[in-house]
């Protein structure tokens, strides 16, 4: 069963969803620089896949809201090709379009983004959004997948997500359309050893400027489809399971 995209519906068509119980699901990303390779709606278009992929899994009706093409991308502003909203702005437009799904009667709302820095704003706006009757929940959908398995698949970056590196530019030679083909591989980038995507705890932003002009954090070098093909089945996978769970 598909997943019901509410802006192609007219009002008493989402008025049924959100009285069936139908759980909504939002993809949220970003538009910035993702090296030379990767198209710079990648974040966006990866989890709208997932998304879609998780309500066709699921077996049940699932409202898709419009995804969110925009994120907190200040780190890149530095190496152009990126548009970002301020934190604060992500917060309030994240807890803005929650309080409405609460409004418009839905119960639950998983907000599935595909874009590091939206994950700090993401759970404040979830703080925000405690006295609905909507149950707001968010995921960055690669936290779905088996680390071993994604390490196993993935010898440069050892399963770090990093930036246009080996994960995301698997995952864009799985889904395709969204690689410049003529520019793979792309070189490296700067290696996942402290960067995002690392074991290290220590959060920090990256500094393009002085670590990888590129605007690459990792090795996209070794991408395969296969990696990204997991990296998909995975996360649709889990996530349809937690719909229906
Ligand atoms: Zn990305």
């Amino acid at each position: 069963m598909p997943g019901h995209r509410v802006d192609r519906l007219a009002a008493p068509e989402v008025r049924s969803l959100a009285a069936a119980g139908a759980p909504a699901l939002w993809a949220i990303g970003s538009t910035e620089q993702h090296g030379d390779h990767l198209v710079t709606g990648f974040d966006r278009f990866s989890a709208e896949a997932v998304c879609v992929g998780a309500a066709e899994r699921a077996g049940i009706d699932v409202a898709l809201l419009p995804p969110l093409p925009y994120g907190a991308s200040d780190h890149w502003l530095p190496l152009g090709a990126t548009w970002s909203l301020r934190a604060t702005t992500l917060v309030d437009v994240l807890a803005d379009v929650a309080r409405s799904a609460d409004h418009a009667g839905f119960r639950r709302l998983v907000i599935v983004n595909g874009h590091a820095g939206n994950i700090g704003p993401g759970l404040t706006a979830l703080a925000e959004t405690g006295a609905g009757a909507c149950r707001v929940e968010f995921v960055s959908y690669w936290t779905l997948v088996d680390g071993a398995e994604a390490r196993a698949l993935s010898p440069r970056d050892g399963g770090g997500v990093g930036h246009a590196g080996e994960i995301e530019t698997s995952i864009a030679l799985h889904l395709g359309g969204l690689a410049v083909d003529a520019r793979l591989p792309a070189p490296a980038g700067k290696a996942l050893d402290e960067g995002p995507g690392s074991p290290d705890p220590v959060a920090r932003l990256p500094r393009p400027l002085d670590e990888s002009p590129g605007g690459v954090y990792g090795d996209p070098g070794g991408a395969t489809a296969e990696l990204g093909a997991l990296m998909m089945e995975q996360a649709i996978a889990r996530l349809a399971a937690r719909l229906t769970g």
